[in-house]
């Protein structure tokens, strides 16, 4: 198939790839000609832009941008991919973005005869790179079929949340509760270890215990209990600190227009944005201990 692919950063970029890998043909656009360079010397095409991207006889359109802005302007700018593109070419938006958003494009979308899916991702840039992501899926069961050899070049796990926007709000519900069970971890250990536990006897107790989950178990945030962890290593790499922040803004933001109460949801938003404050953005989320620990 040939397939547009806009947004070639941390993520976009090794998605790309493994699409070129799985035999389909890309038109590609970034602002940046470094990541643009990296995937013509692959065997793409480039693009000047959005309209030229969607006028060069795509079957897909793949997205993988920052944020909800850049999601707009990209879709419905004037000259952005839906004044440009023709009926029936296949929208899919990977980037992590509030799901009113995402509801608002794939609707714009719809009314013009293209079917469009959110479809953000978990699993980090090594599953980008490996091909192992999760994809969560919103739309319609037809282009959720339509999409999903393409899905299947980029990930593992490809789930179908329901209707536009689903996929996003699964992404928001389980991110802002890793958010919490960090800080809930981060809590119990700094709390046992200034109390005279061993760091390491401790999560071994928790992870055989019902405190345990992913942030105690796979990224413990207290360093050297996880040899591989980036606790371990100054907690460089990993998950940082300021992605963490924009998606339990996204999920306070929906929780607060749907007027539903996200109390721990919003104080993880408070102590993740207290800590960025204090220059710690580029961190990995699990260093947010260091607002617990005495010695920190
Ligand atoms: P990134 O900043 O590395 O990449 C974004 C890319 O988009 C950049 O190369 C930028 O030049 C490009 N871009 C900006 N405006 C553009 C435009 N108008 N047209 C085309 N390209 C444009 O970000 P990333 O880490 O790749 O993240 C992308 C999305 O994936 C975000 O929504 C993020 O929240 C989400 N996400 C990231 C991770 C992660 O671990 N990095 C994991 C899961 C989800």
């Amino acid at each position: 198939m040939h397939i547009g692919f806009l947004g070639l950063g941390n993520m976009g970029g090794p998605m790309a790839r493994n699409l070129l890998k799985a035999g389909h043909s890309l038109t590609v656009f970034d602002p940046s000609p470094l990541a643009t360079a990296a995937l013509v010397e692959l065997g793409a095409r480039s693009a000047n832009g959005p309209a030229q991207l969607a006028r060069d006889g795509v079957a897909a359109i793949v997205t993988m941008l920052p944020t909800a802005a850049h999601v707009k302007e990209v879709y419905l700018g004037a000259e952005g991919l839906l004044a440009n593109v023709a009926q029936g070419v296949l929208l899919i938006d990977s980037s992590t973005i509030d799901p009113l958003s995402a509801r608002e494009v794939a609707k714009a979308a719809a009314a013009q005869g293209n079917p469009m899916l959110d479809a953000p991702v978990s699993g980090g840039t090594g599953g980008a790179a490996a091909g192992t992501l999760t994809f969560m899926v919103g739309g319609t069961d037809s282009a959720f079929d339509q999409a999903h050899p393409l899905f299947v070049a980029m990930g593992k796990n490809i789930v179908h949340c329901g209707a536009s926007g689903n996929g996003q709000v699964a992404k928001i519900a389980n991110n802002m509760l890793l958010g919490i069970s960090m800080v809930g971890v981060a809590e119990a250990m700094a709390l046992g270890v200034s109390l005279g536990m061993d760091a390491k006897v401790l999560a071994g107790i928790i992870n055989t215990s019902s405190g345990r989950c992913w942030s105690s178990e796979v990224n413990n945030p207290f360093p050297g209990v996880l040899e591989n962890a980036p606790a371990s290593r100054g907690y460089s790499g990993g998950f940082g600190t300021d992605l963490m922040l924009k998606d339990l803004g996204l999920a306070t933001e929906a929780a607060r227009q749907a007027k539903q109460p996200v109390v721990l949801g919003a104080a993880a938003q408070q102590l993740y944005q207290t800590f960025s404050l204090q220059g710690h953005g580029g961190l990995d989320f699990s260093a947010i201990i260091n607002l617990f620990r005495r010695e920190a």
